[in-house]
């Protein structure tokens, strides 16, 4: 067997799955929800490899190994069926695709097409559908149908960013799994053995990933996207010293490129700075140990005496505001600028 499903964290999740698939209490109808890259898409596959894994009928683990087991984990083994947002945009122009902000009714018919076909050659025909959080009603209710009463050997798996914006009807019918971040040290060890990283190295990449075993691995493959963020976050830290002119070219830039369909990319920047100046606020607060920015320790003890720290939590909170105001559709120029108006200001006085 692999060790926890070889999966970093979430220990009570897979434990769970095991227990209930030897009691022959496996659900038909999961929902694993959480944060991006916590590991939710391999839960859902392994998952799908325990339920048909040629050895895990007595022991609940899949072994990795057999053919349906391998099959899986290659995606062509033909009763595990796997949607999402990749999926619909397969055959679509790239720059279509990336405007497309829902699973469609269409991606989901064809996703649960053979829904009622036997299995073709395991015991189970899993239906993994990824991005669930964005299936528009049309499509959920499409579905609702299928899990109220799934054929009786078919297992559906719903993976969704967050669970907050599902059809309740949908939710109702689920078997949920919330994961949570991942505690710092499991990454580091993950790190250290999987990836053979000095422990330095190790615990600093898990302190920045935030608790998101996937990102910490993607790091270690694209050093580059990690200068890129130390770039960035340098940038980020500098907007607090910069006249106002030049931070406000920077929010201009932002909008730019959160307009021009790089959401993503401006939600993270939001996050990255918001992660400085909650460090700002834990060092400051007396509480080091849980700063994500552990290389700019000494920077941080520094700043952390410069600040008002009701400021500096107003600030964290005022963030996180710019980030709702996004989704909510303000005009993104105008909600950088006045985030950045409420940046704290260096007390002079205690300097
Ligand atoms: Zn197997």
């Amino acid at each position: 067997m692999i060790e926890n499903w070889g999966i970093i964290g979430h220990r009570w999740a897979v434990d769970f799955l095991r227990t209930s698939l030897i009691g022959g209490r496996a659900s038909h109808a999961y929902l694993i929800s959480g944060p991006a890259q916590l590991g939710k898409a391999l839960l859902a596959l392994r998952l799908a490899q325990a339920l048909n894994c040629d050895s895990s009928e007595l022991s609940g683990d899949p072994c990795g190994e057999c053919r349906s087991c391998r099959q899986i984990a290659r995606g062509i083994q033909p009763d595990v069926r796997v949607a999402g947002m990749a999926s619909q945009a397969i055959g679509v122009k790239p720059e279509d695709a990336a405007k497309q902000r829902d699973l469609k009714i269409d991606t989901v018919r064809d996703w649960l097409a053979d829904v009622n076909l036997k299995p073709y050659e395991s015991r189970r025909r899993v239906f993994i559908l990824h991005d669930a959080e964005r299936l528009n009603e049309a499509a959920a209710n499409a579905m609702l149908k299928t899990l109220e009463e799934p054929p009786p050997y078919a297992t559906l798996v719903l993976v969704a960013n967050t669970s907050g914006e599902l059809m309740a009807t949908i939710v109702s019918r689920c078997q949920p799994l919330k994961l949570r971040p991942v505690p710092r040290a499991e990454i580091a060890t993950a790190l250290r053995t999987h990836k053979q990283l000095a422990a330095e190295d190790a615990d600093l990449l898990a302190a920045w990933s935030g608790g998101r075993p996937g990102w910490a691995f993607q790091m270690v493959e694209t050093p580059d996207v990690l200068a890129a963020q130390q770039e960035q976050l340098e940038q980020l830290i500098g907007l607090a010293n910069v006249p106002r002119g030049e931070a406000f070219r920077w929010a201009e830039e932002q909008a730019k490129a959160y307009r021009s369909g790089e959401q993503a990319k401006v939600f993270a920047a939001l996050a990255l700075w918001q992660s400085w100046w909650r460090d700002v606020m834990l060092t400051a607060g007396g509480v080091p140990g849980q700063i994500t920015h552990i290389d700019m320790r000494n920077d941080l003890a520094k700043l952390a005496r410069s600040y008002r720290i009701a400021e500096v939590r107003d600030f964290i909170a005022k963030l996180d505001a710019t980030a709702q105001q996004l989704r909510e559709n303000v005009n993104p120029q105008l909600a950088l600028e006045n985030a950045l108006l409420h940046l704290p200001q260096i007390e002079t006085a205690r300097r």
